[in-house]
């Protein structure tokens, strides 16, 4: 049915790098969302929204339904968190904690995110279980579930 189709049918790709002397890029690639309504911008191609880079500050990258990052300016925000001293881990917890304050959330309604400082340091989390994330370095390919999951039983 409808539902069963939505599931699956979507992902972002969000990557953030950086080199060794602490160079941030960052960049992603969507589909947006099924049956959406014509016209829909997601928040992938929004800067601030699905990705921003600060190269001083850090970077921070969103997947998952983009309603909920745009109403929060997700990336911007958890970006602007690590400006005023929060770690990569507490700045996307505060993105997710304003997501899920929400009154309309849906159990279908997922969020990923991940952020990177310019020390090198990042994190990762999301709204629900299901959100994966691969750290590629020196030693190769890992993949890590989130540090951080909001609903971990959703
Ligand atoms: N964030 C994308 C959008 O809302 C969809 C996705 O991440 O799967 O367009």
């Amino acid at each position: 049915d409808r539902e069963e189709r939505w599931k699956d049918k979507h992902d972002t790709i969000g990557v953030l790098a950086i080199d060794a002397r602490g160079t941030l890029a960052g960049a992603c690639s969507t589909s947006g969302m099924p049956w959406k309504v014509p016209g829909r911008v997601g928040d992938s191609p929004i800067i601030g929204h699905g990705l921003y880079v600060d190269p001083q500050v850090g970077a921070a990258v969103a997947t998952g339904t983009g309603e909920l990052v745009m109403a929060v300016c997700g990336s911007f925000l958890a970006v602007e968190r690590m400006r005023g001293g929060d770690s990569p881990e507490t700045a996307i917890a505060e993105v997710l904690t304003r997501i899920s304050s929400r009154s309309d959330l849906d159990e279908d309604h997922q969020v990923g995110l991940l952020a990177l400082r310019p020390d090198g340091r990042w994190a990762a989390a999301s709204l629900r279980p299901g959100f994966r994330l691969t750290v590629s370095d020196g030693s190769g390919h890992h993949l890590h579930a989130p540090g951080f999951v909001m609903f971990p039983g959703t």
